[in-house]
Formats: C-alpha cells, structure tokens, sequence
C-alpha cells in the first residue's frame, strides 16, 4: 500500500476534527476514530463499526493506520523489554518496557540518532538521520499497548482489558524538543481523554536543555518535566553537552523556574549521570546544591552505563553513595536510577538503534543554522 497515504496516528485531536471537517464530517467522528485508535488499538479503517460504511470507505480510499513495524523484540532477565521498531530509509529506533508493581512505563524514541552529540551517549554518538513523525512517535505506544494486549501480559496495576502502559517516559533516542512540534502532537494524545488519558504527571519529557523550547513546552502542553544536568559548572558541562555552549547553567535554571509556573509536578527533576573522577567528587555535590538552590528539584542519580568506545567509567557505589548523600544531607531528595534490562543493552544511553544517512552534526553547525534562520530554535535540518 502507498506508504504516501495519509496516516491516521499523525493527527491529534484538533488536527483530526480539522481534518474530518475538510472531508465534510462532523468533527466528533475525530474523536470515535481516535477512541478506535487509541484506545482499541484498531488497525483497520472497515473495522470502526460505529462509522458509516460511506466515510469508512471515504477514509480508507486516502488514510491507513502505520505504526512502526517491529524487527526485534527482547526481553531482559529482569523483566525490561526492548522493541526495535523500523521506520524506514533503514533507520530503526528503540523503545523500552519497564513493568513495576505498580505501573508499566514505556521509554519512547523521538528521533532516529541525535545531534546533540553527548560524550557520554552511545546515541549521539552514531549522529543524527531524522526527526520522527507523530505516527512514528505515539506509534511505539500504541504497539506496545497492542501487543501486550494481545499476549494476554499480566499487569496486575490495571483492569483486564485496558491499555497496560501507564506512564510515559521521552527518553529514548534522540532530543524530544529538537522535534517540537510532533512531539507535542503526541504529548496530546498521550493526555487526550478520547486517546490514551494519561495524567501529565504520568508523562516525563526529558531534555538535555534548549532552553527557549523548555519555555516553548511550558505554554503548548507541560507535562512533568526531567533535565539533564550531568555537571555542576559550565566548563565541565560544555565538555560533555555541547548544547551548553549555546544555552549556560544559569539561563537553564531560570527557564526550570519559569516551568515551574505551569508544570504538573511542583518539581523539576535533575537527571545527573555519574562518570568516575569527571564529574562524582562531593565538591561537585555541594556545587549542584549551590547551582540548584532556587529551584525546587529532585535527583535522580543515573549510574554510567558503558557502551563500546564510551571514553568514561561508572563511578563506584560508594563515591554514588557518598555523592548522594551530600545532597540528602542539603534537604534534596535524590534518588539512585536503577539500571534495568543491561542485559539487552535496554538501560539509559544504549540505545542504539541502526541511523542510516547519518550526518555527524557538529554543535557549530546546529548554531549556524539556528542563527541563520533568526534565533529560530527548532532544531528541524
Ligand atoms: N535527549 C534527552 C532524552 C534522551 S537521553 C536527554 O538527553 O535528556 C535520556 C537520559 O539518558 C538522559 O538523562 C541522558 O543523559 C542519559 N544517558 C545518556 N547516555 C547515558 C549513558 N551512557 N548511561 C546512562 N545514562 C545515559
Ligand atoms: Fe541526544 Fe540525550 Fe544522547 Fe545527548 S544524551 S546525545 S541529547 S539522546
């Protein structure tokens, strides 16, 4: 079929009732085919039983349902399971299951590669190849919902029947805000009661800090929000995040602060990986607690994990607990990140994914292109 054809998981709500008034419906069809969609998983146009055999057919003659097609699936000893999802052009990304007691959290992808090019990251490393679409974006979800679905998955945490993922997690591949406008696409439909109807609290964006999108996110659609700090001063973090030579420490805690006007948690949360004897020494503890001290917040600490070629080291347990404690010590609740799913290479910063046509985008010329189209900061190529 024409891979040309409209893709009915591309449209959120209000796109969807734009979409259906140009074909001369009624815009509440939008919300039974996303209710179809979203939330029975349905792959097939003639199926939407409560639509009229004449705009079924009308939808299915320009519109299909295309979700990521899956070529790899593992499950790791603890329980984590990593899908590897085609999306064309030979560029394939990853998401990550993780059930608990109490919830399923999925990690999704928002770009194939990434052009932030962090030290530390096995995805930045491999460059960047493209933005995802919202299809391909809320399409892992949906896969992911479906297939657990279909297995009959245990998830004691919701009713037989309903959606097993509970919460969300953009921290994948890949930098969700240099993708702004799909990913805030799907952001609404993961909040959308004829969609998925997850809590904003239930739905983490984690970003490496643009700054002026951070702003951009607090008045499209804020939903809990996690950042990644990974150093307590600008020089050392200009060494392992190249964006923040563009955007510095102090302008990323003002836009945490701004944030927090409109966030669904009352909190920011700093994800701080720890490298050995880079960035894990108490001194660069008490300088976190200084630089973090007007912005409520949460640790969560991420131990390295290692990749082929990383040029780094995890840092001990005990430096991790001795790193903790100088921040409990100064009334900050930091959590210690457990690693899951290793085994299958599921944990923070492994995934790899296969990113075709990769152009290695080097920080300067991000910025050139920014500052050639006006301070415009999508980092859209
Ligand atoms: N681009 C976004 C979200 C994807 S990365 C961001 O950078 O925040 C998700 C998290 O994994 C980030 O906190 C990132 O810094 C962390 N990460 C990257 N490489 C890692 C590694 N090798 N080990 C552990 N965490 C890593
Ligand atoms: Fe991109 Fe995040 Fe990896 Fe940095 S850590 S290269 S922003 S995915």
């Amino acid at each position: 079929m024409a891979s040309k054809q409209i893709n009915l998981l591309d449209f959120d709500c209000a796109a969807l009732e734009a979409f259906f008034i140009e074909l001369g419906e009624k815009p509440f069809r939008a919300r039974q085919v996303l209710r179809w969609l979203h939330q029975r998983f349905c792959d097939d146009i003639d199926a939407m039983s409560d639509i009229s055999r004449a705009t079924r057919e009308k939808l299915s003659a320009i519109a299909e349902i295309r979700a990521p097609r899956v070529l790899r699936d593992h499950t790791a000893a603890d329980g984590a399971r990593k899908w590897l999802f085609d999306v064309g052009g030979d560029n394939a990304v990853e998401a990550v299951y993780l059930p608990e007691d109490d919830r399923g959290t999925l990690c999704i992808s928002t770009q194939a590669g990434c052009m932030m090019d962090c030290a530390f990251c096995s995805t930045g490393q491999q460059g960047f190849s493209r933005n995802l679409t919202t299809g391909e974006i809320v399409g892992q979800l949906w896969r992911v919902n479906r297939t657990l679905l279909a297995e009959n998955t245990v998830t004691p945490w919701v009713e037989a029947g309903r959606a097993p993922i509970t919460n969300v997690v953009l921290m994948g591949m890949g930098e969700p805000l240099a993708n702004f406008k799909n990913v805030v696409a799907a952001l609404k439909l993961f909040l959308s009661d004829h969609a998925y109807g997850l809590s904003r609290r239930r739905v983490t964006l984690s970003t490496s800090g643009l700054v002026p999108m951070i702003d951009m996110l607090r008045e499209a659609c804020p939903v809990a929000l996690a950042v990644s700090l990974h150093a307590p001063d600008d020089t050392l973090r200009d060494q392992l995040i190249p964006l923040n030579r563009r955007h510095r420490l102090n302008e990323l805690m003002a836009a945490c602060r701004r944030y927090l006007e409109r966030a669904p948690r009352d909190f920011i949360t700093f994800e701080y990986l720890l490298l050995d004897r880079v960035n894990d020494s108490l001194q660069q503890a008490q300088e976190l607690v200084a630089l973090t001290r007007d912005v409520p917040c949460k640790f969560n600490l991420i131990p390295f994990n290692p990749f082929p070629e990383a040029p780094f080291r995890a840092s001990s347990r005990e430096r991790v607990r001795a790193f903790q404690q100088v921040l409990m010590q100064a009334g900050i609740v930091a959590t210690i990140r457990k690693t899951r799913g290793e085994d299958i290479d599921a944990a923070c910063g492994q995934l790899a994914g296969q990113v075709q046509n990769r152009v290695r985008y080097r920080l300067n010329q991000v910025m050139r292109r920014h500052d050639s189209r006006g301070g415009e900061e999508d980092c859209h190529p």
